[in-house]
């Protein structure tokens, strides 16, 4: 078991005061981080590291921004209560509302607003998931999210893994989870050799900030390496925390040297209370334009945003194309001499 911090533990810590108004958003989204994420916050002033950023409740969080706390619309979309279809070929199971950290950007924190706590899911849920997908033979893949679904107990997560693997129509099990992160310790020798055995898992996890990448995070991605599952990342573009191209090229060159596939690079999502952290498209194409000469497509990820009530995911690119040709990686604009480019 980790130990937790709540927002005012946190903030005693380091002899901070919280604001009044801070108090009001932890009320409703009640702060909690591990130990272990905790003792990452370096700096002398804490207020401005980015690991206390992503923890720490903020007064923005509860103003008004037009938007509504399902802004993805995965309530409608879910023809089960703890299934997400919205593909053709994948869908999300959500098993739990808890986490090891709660992260202030999260696009789901209805699972973990007060009062509201996704619970764990139950037997007949899980069954339901299951009737679903067996229903369903278009569908290959599974998302096992939630919350994190590592807060399950391995033993419930081998029953959840079992029964979807029982599906005939399904060839991929991914894992999102954010643990490797936050309590790295949890992905323990028995984790792994579940993960393993099922022999279709590929792990997907988040790292948003090169000081994440510890001794500890990175033994726990080798962990899942080494036992033939595949790890990728998905990061969140978080204003004032990482929208810089060179905090990200050297989060994305960490990765890659720990062999984790920086997989998705997003745009924070159009969901209520978490819109301070954009940095809207346009910042985060000129990110891309100039991180593209400077890091290897294998260092480099797809940026992309979801859209409002269930339009899915878009990925979004710098424009190269000019009227005659194309801007060049060092910006010379070139033509070219193929027919109907
Ligand atoms: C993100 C997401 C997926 C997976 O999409 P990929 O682009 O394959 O990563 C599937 N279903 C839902 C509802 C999602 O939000
Ligand atoms: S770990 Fe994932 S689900 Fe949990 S609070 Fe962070 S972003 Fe949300």
């Amino acid at each position: 078991m980790s130990k937790y911090y709540t927002a005012s533990q946190a903030a005693e810590m380091f002899n901070i005061e919280l604001p009044d108004e801070c108090r009001e958003v932890d009320k409703i989204y009640p702060a909690l981080i591990s130990e272990y994420y905790l003792n990452l916050i370096e700096r002398e002033d804490p207020q401005t590291d980015p690991i206390w950023q992503q923890v720490m409740p903020h007064s923005a969080e509860l103003a008004d921004d037009g938007m509504i706390e399902d802004g993805l619309g995965e309530v409608a979309q879910s023809p089960t209560s703890r299934l997400i279809h919205r593909y053709a070929d994948r869908a999300v199971l959500l098993t739990t509302g808890r986490c090891a950290t709660r992260c202030r950007f999260c696009f789901r924190k209805r699972a973990w607003r007060h009062g509201g706590e996704l619970g764990d899911i139950s037997d007949s849920e899980l069954d339901d998931a299951i009737d679903y997908l067996k229903a369903n033979n278009q569908l290959r893949e599974v998302l096992i999210s939630g919350g994190d679904p590592l807060m399950l107990s391995n033993r419930r997560l081998q029953t959840i893994i079992d029964k979807i693997n029982t599906v005939q129509s399904i060839e991929v099990i991914r894992i999102a989870s954010r643990i490797p992160v936050t309590w790295p310790q949890r992905i323990n020798r028995e984790l792994i050799d579940i993960l393993s055995a099922a022999g279709n898992i590929w792990f997907l996890t988040h790292f948003n900030h090169p000081q994440e990448i510890t001794e500890q995070s990175t033994a726990a991605c080798q962990a899942l390496i080494n036992a033939g599952i595949p790890v990728l990342n998905q990061s969140v573009l978080l204003k004032g925390i990482n929208n810089s191209a060179g905090i990200l090229e050297e989060l994305f060159r960490k990765l890659v040297k720990i062999k984790v596939k920086p997989h998705y690079l997003f745009h924070i999502d159009p969901v209520h209370g978490v819109w301070h952290f954009a940095t809207g498209i346009k910042r985060g194409l000129e990110i891309m334009r100039e991180l593209r000469p400077r890091l290897s497509s294998l260092a480099t990820p797809i940026f992309a945003i979801d859209l409002p009530d269930g339009g899915g995911k878009v990925n979004l690119q710098p424009n190269y194309r000019t009227t005659n040709g194309f801007t060049a990686i060092d910006g010379r604009i070139i033509e070219h001499p193929g027919k109907n480019m």
